[in-house]
Parts: C-alpha cells; sequence; structure tokens
C-alpha cells in the first residue's frame, strides 16, 4: 500500500490515522493517506509519536457512532491534536448541533465524508510540513494559494496521485532509496480508484508521482491486475491508458512527473498525440555529458536522450518537456560543463531548472573526487539558466496568437478583473503561468477549476498573458 511509517523520512511530522466504517469510508481514508504520503507526511496506524491524528468516523447505527466517538476520545486523550473526518462529522445530535464537537469540543477540525482536500487543508492548518527539496515529490506551493496565516491551501481541482514508493536506482547524488527503500508499485487497481475517486470529487487534473514513474510496475514483474472487471496490468503504458481514459469523460488533464527516457516511454507519446494525456514529460535529465551520468549513477544514463526527444516529438509535435539539472557535479570539467550547455540548446527543453550542486548528508557522491569549488557551481548555474531562459522564451514567443485550453487556479472576483490558469504546458508550482485577461463579454464569470480557451496575446517572462475567447 506504501502507506507505512516506514516509507517516509525521519523527521518528517506524522499523522496518526485511525479508519473505522464501510468500504467507502475506508476509499475516503486511502485518498486522505495517499495525499498526506504524497506531500511527504509519515502516516501511522497508531497514536504513538503522532504529531496528529485522524480519525475517519461512522456514524450509521447507533454502535458505530458510540465506537467513533469512544476513538475520538481516546485519541484526544493519547495525543490531544485530533481531526475528525467521515460520517459522523456529518451528524447532528438530538439539538441540532453538531454531534462530534458537543461530545468533543477540543477536536481541531470535524469534516463530513468525502472531504479529503478540507481534511488536507486542516492538517496543513495544525501541522504544517517544512519543504525538503531533496526528499519532496511535491513542490513547494506557491505563496498566491497561501492562506493569510501562510498556510498551505491546495486548490481543489489538481490533485497528486502517488503510484509507487521507493526507488530501484542509485543515484549517487541522492538519499530517497536509504530512506525509502526499493521500488514497491501500488496495485494497479487501488490507483485507478483512487484516481476515479478523485475525477468524481471534482479534481480537473490528475499529477501522477512517484520516485520513478517510467518504472511502474518493475518491482511485480508488471502482474496483472484487475480493475473495474477487467485485467489491467501494473505498467506504466497501461496504467496511463487506462488514466486517460478515465479522466476523459470528465475532460480532465492526466500530467506525468518523473519519467525517465526510456526506450518504452516512447509507447506513451501516441496517448499524448491522441489527446489521452497531456503533452507534457517532466524528464529529470540532470546533466547531458555520458560521463557524469555514469558518475552520477543515473538511470537511462545510456541513451541516447537527444535522439529519443526527437523521437518523442516526431510522434507528438506539441510536446513540452520540463527537466532539471545539476551543475558542478564532483568532477564536471568545463568540457562537461560545456556540453550540457549545447545539449539544452539543441534539446530544446521547455522549461528547465537547475542547481548548483550541493552534498546531501549520506550520499555517495560526497566521496567523489574533484570537489567543484562553491563559487564555480554557482556561476555554471547562471550560465545555464542563461541559456535555459532563452531556450523558453523562444519556445513560448511561439505560442503568440495560438488558442490554449487553460486550467483556471484562481480568479478572485470572478475573473472579472483576470484570473491565473495554466495551460498544458505548465505544471503546478514549478512551471509558468497563463494570466488571463479579463473576458470582454462583461456577463463571463471564471473560477477556481474552470477550463476556458484563450488566445495568446504576449509572453511576459515565464508566463503567458492570454485573452478568454
Ligand atoms: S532515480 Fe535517482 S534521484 Fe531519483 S529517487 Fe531514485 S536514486 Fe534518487
Amino acid at each position: 500500500m506504501g502507506h507505512d511509517v516506514l516509507n517516509a523520512e525521519p523527521g518528517a511530522p506524522t499523522v496518526g490515522f485511525v479508519s473505522l466504517g464501510c468500504p467507502k469510508a475506508l476509499t475516503d481514508s486511502e485518498l486522505i493517506l495517499t495525499q498526506l504520503s504524497a506531500e511527504g507526511y509519515k502516516t501511522s496506524k497508531s497514536y504513538a509519536g503522532a504529531d496528529i491524528v485522524i480519525v475517519n468516523t461512522c456514524g450509521f447505527i447507533d454502535d458505530a457512532v458510540k465506537e467513533s466517538l469512544d476513538a475520538i476520545g481516546q485519541a484526544l486523550d493519547e495525543n490531544g491534536k485530533v481531526i475528525v473526518t467521515g460520517c459522523l462529522g456529518a451528524k447532528t445530535g438530538d439539538d441540532g448541533r453538531p454531534l462530534v464537537q458537543t461530545v468533543h469540543p477540543k477536536v481541531l477540525a470535524v469534516t463530513g465524508p468525502h472531504a479529503t482536500q478540507e481534511v488536507m487543508d486542516a492538517v496543513h492548518r495544525h501541522l504544517p510540513k517544512p519543504h525538503d527539496p531533496f526528499v519532496d515529490l511535491v513542490p513547494e506551493v506557491r505563496d498566491q494559494f497561501r492562506g493569510s496565516a501562510g498556510i498551505k491551501l491546495t486548490p481543489r481541482h489538481y490533485a497528486y496521485l502517488k503510484i509507487s514508493e521507493g526507488c530501484n536506482h542509485r543515484c549517487t547524488f541522492c538519499i530517497i532509496p536509504s530512506l525509502r527503500g526499493d521500488l514497491v508499485s501500488r496495485p494497479v487497481g487501488d490507483v485507478l480508484n483512487e484516481a476515479r475517486a478523485l475525477l468524481e470529487s471534482g479534481v480537473k487534473e490528475l499529477l501522477i508521482i512517484s520516485q520513478d514513474t517510467s518504472a511502474y510496475g518493475v518491482d511485480v514483474k508488471y502482474r496483472t491486475g484487475f480493475w473495474d472487471g477487467k485485467p489491467v496490468k501494473t505498467r506504466f503504458f497501461d496504467l496511463c491508458e487506462q488514466l486517460g481514459q478515465l479522466a476523459q469523460p470528465y475532460g480532465a488533464w492526466v500530467r506525468l512527473h518523473y519519467v525517465y527516457p526510456y526506450p518504452h516511454v516512447d509507447e506513451v507519446l501516441p496517448l499524448m498525440a491522441q489527446g489521452l494525456i497531456l503533452p507534457y514529460l517532466d524528464v529529470p535529465f540532470q546533466h547531458a555529458h555520458p560521463d557524469v551520468l555514469k558518475r552520477m549513477r543515473r538511470p537511462a544514463s545510456a541513451e541516447r536522450n537527444l535522439e529519443r526527444l526527437q523521437t518523442w516529438r516526431s510522434i507528438c509535435p506539441e510536446l513540452v518537456v520540463r527537466s532539471t539539472f545539476i551543475a558542478g557535479f564532483p568532477g564536471e570539467s568545463d568540457a562537461e560543463f560545456e556540453a550540457l550547455l549545447a545539449f539544452m540548446r539543441e534539446a530544446q527543453i521547455d522549461r528547465a531548472g537547475c542547481f548548483a550542486y550541493s552534498p546531501v548528508q549520506g550520499a555517495a557522491a560526497n566521496s567523489l573526487p574533484g570537489a567543484v569549488p562553491d563559487s564555480v557551481r554557482e556561476e555554471r548555474r547562471a550560465r545555464f539558466m542563461a541559456v535555459a531562459e532563452e531556450v523558453s522564451v523562444a519556445q513560448l514567443a511561439r505560442r503568440v496568437g495560438a488558442q490554449m485550453q487553460v486550467l483556471v487556479d484562481s480568479a478572485p472576483g470572478l475573473g472579472r478583473k483576470g484570473a491565473v490558469g495554466r495551460s498544458y504546458a505548465d505544471a503546478p508550482e514549478i512551471d509558468g503561468q497563463v494570466r488571463l485577461l479579463p473576458p470582454q463579454k462583461i456577463s463571463r464569470t471564471l473560477r477556481a477549476g474552470d477550463f476556458v480557451q484563450a488566445r495568446v496575446v504576449q509572453v511576459d517572462g515565464h508566463d503567458l498573458i492570454a485573452q478568454p475567447i
């Protein structure tokens, strides 16, 4: 299942979870646990050592009400910080007041069933998780989504869907395998059930994450699972195909993160060309020179990445590629760094981020010879970003005049003064945005979670400015 306390890094805040009730409540529990784990919280099935406890309750029959109220009382006694969700949360007592608060006024928050987002908001309020760029899969949220007290309020219309835990690679700069162990793929039926529940709850964009999305199912030898009464293989392509088909009737987007440039990834490009999956790939290349990639022990380091990108673009010309790179890795020579810049220019990576190499405690790369001086690492990072910017701006400039579908992320005042959204080319938090001008028709309103068609009128840095049509 991958929600185990062992899968999170030490020091991460821990959420204890008590799940009572029927199979529907269990689905809710799964959704909450997966979001918690996607955001890097530790989860545990006991109160011991937990920083906060969530009790998912049942309110169907009197016995269940009593069991739930007792469980809340016990959690309050043993832990003190308790969030209540589930059917009992929606129940009122004889006096018409919410039952849970009447009996247990000390609970921090109460929601009804199917309220993953409200539960997550309550967790963020009472137990914020510090962002760790080295181990977190989910990016740090930008200011626009923070509440007044700096509280993270993930917009309700996108959700992270974690498909596996851990990683079979041993990149020398990374400590994730030692923290989280080898790859454990979630059963394909569980992932698809969760996707469906998210879509049914109104999510418009599923962000598929894991440490190595393209390796999905390797650990279980691509075992055939079952979903909706039919066999489905635990395999990257099959999962993408099912997710795309599932999202289509909802008009929702499916976006793939952390995909390595393996040959089998070619198979999903037709799904993108058909519009089932967004033509967007987040491929963490980290470097381009084969010797540096070898010293990094990167997955797919022997692949011909430029050729692979060309193949992908020939199958799906709209493809947008985002990537991250490391400048100044131990032993990186001037020539190796120049090769990275040349790759960047030639590969036309639409969106790129770059870190100056910095040792992570416990990583094997720390003992590699040839440490690059800090000032050189930083200077290379800046040079890399200048090239990345050139490439990105040129790519964006080609969009002026084009019509794009935009998912609105925020639209204060019903968007009458404009709104902020993203196109398929922008993942939340890490890429650019599409700034929407006020709609020309005065009666037209915009809301977060709406899809709108808009014509791009201008490029502004990493963002586009567009007019809703
Ligand atoms: S692929 Fe490499 S960088 Fe990514 S989690 Fe695995 S070991 Fe770490």
